[in-house]
């Protein structure tokens, strides 16, 4: 069961519900939470960016945007953007939880896009999901605590989950890497750990996220986000949005069909992508040379050390992903590809060969299109937990954050 939206979120709703529909009042309020919303999914903004990307005149946008700042919603941004504004730092902040295969990481960032605090711990393989959450919700309460945030003003909690999540009853797949979390609950159990609402996503889609928030699409609204890792998968951000589909599969990307005489695939099929680029496809050649201890952190080194054999099975697979990626560009013609996961560490050694296939199997108008390695490396997860908090929520801290600016 979720719990209910908090008290303060529930009288917000009520006050601006009591306005008359399409009232002067009420058309003033959704102006608000027009202009709050660019702020909080694009981060710092000028009010002639904010009057462009909202379509309010610039007068309705300054009257609003002194309103907001007198009651302490709006500070001044910094980073060197003159005359830029942000969300007050004590607006709120939003959680990013990350669980992987050995570790649980939290991050902690305002309103602002700042991240505040970051720290990572390690969990045994083995270990039940209700252990790793204990952990989790622990190290969460520790950041807030020590970059001095009430719980209350926690604007919402973002989390990536180790395993193919069921949309439906909520549940993680048996396919998942862990064994101790088949079958878990993981957004009830962080919910119930952490008193508030959790939205729950896949690795890739947070990759996507994180990498137009912070990273190599940083103001990108098109990007595709292909993570290479131990299966393949992509996130789509469309029209600044990220991409579901229908029943929340969409970016299965490594179940594109390359060869349809190709090795069968832990989904069922044969010949898909992640069969010719997925941890499996890599290591499995080279094991009869380098041994079955081989991981994908130590053939990337070994090709970048000069080891033909390491440099040859990371080219077939960028060639391999090339094919999905130049279909996927057709289809979607995004501003960007960025390629990232553990193989993404190989850097040109696995670009270039994708690149050449997208030039030779694209069509015209997407065959220049970008394919660049994410830079975000292992923190792009509990990164995109964040963003999806900052871009995808809808709620917000419902009272004015306390301020000097407001009376009291
Ligand atoms: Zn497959």
């Amino acid at each position: 069961m979720r719990p209910v939206a908090s008290a303060s979120a529930v009288a917000y709703v009520a006050a601006v519900s009591a306005s008359e529909p399409g009232s002067p009042s009420e058309l003033r309020a959704s102006n608000r939470q027009r202009l709050l919303g660019l702020l909080r999914s694009r981060g710092p903004m000028t009010q002639a960016d904010l009057a462009r990307a909202s379509g309010l005149s610039p007068a309705t946008v300054s009257s609003i945007a002194r309103e907001l700042r007198d009651e302490g919603w709006l500070e001044e941004g910094d980073g060197g953007r003159r005359a830029a504004l942000a969300l007050s730092r004590s607006a709120g902040v939003a959680v990013g939880i990350d669980f992987g295969h050995s570790h649980v990481r939290v991050a902690i960032a305002d309103l602002a896009h700042t991240v505040l605090a970051e720290a990572e711990e390690p969990v045994d393989v083995d270990h039940a999901a209700a252990h790793g959450i204990t952990l989790a919700g622990r190290l969460v309460r520790r950041l807030l605590d020590e970059v001095g945030a009430d719980p209350d003003r926690v604007t919402g909690v973002g989390m990536g989950v180790p395993g193919p999540l069921r949309r439906d009853s909520g549940e993680i797949g048996d396919s998942a890497i862990l064994p101790g979390w088949i079958g878990a609950r993981p957004e009830e159990l962080m919910e119930a750990e952490l008193g508030r609402t959790v939205r729950v996503e896949n690795d890739a889609n947070l990759g996507a996220l994180a990498e137009i928030v912070w990273g190599a699409g940083r103001g990108r609204s098109d990007v595709v986000y292909v993570k290479v890792a131990t299966g393949v998968g992509a996130g789509l951000i469309l029209n600044g949005r990220l991409y579901q589909g229908a029943g929340g599969t969409a970016g299965e990307i490594g179940h594109v069909t390359i060869d349809e005489r190709g090795p069968v695939c832990r989904c069922g099929n044969r010949g898909c992508l992640e069969a010719f680029a997925g941890a499996e496809a890599v290591l499995e050649p080279l094991r009869r040379r380098h041994g079955d201890g081989l991981t994908l952190r130590r053939v990337v080194a070994m090709a970048s050390e000069g080891d033909l054999g390491c440099q040859r099975v990371i080219h077939d697979a960028g060639r391999a992903l090339g094919l999905g990626i130049a279909g996927t560009c057709n289809l979607l013609a995004p501003e960007q590809v960025i390629v990232g996961g553990e193989l993404a560490r190989a850097g040109d050694l696995l670009l270039d060969p994708v690149r050449d296939v997208v030039r030779r199997a694209a069509i015209a108008a997407t065959r220049a299109i970008p394919v660049t390695a994410g830079v975000l490396g292992e923190r792009a997860e509990v990164l995109g937990a964040v963003a999806l908090v900052l871009r995808e929520s809808q709620r917000f801290v419902a009272e004015p954050p306390a301020s000097p600016a407001v009376a009291r």
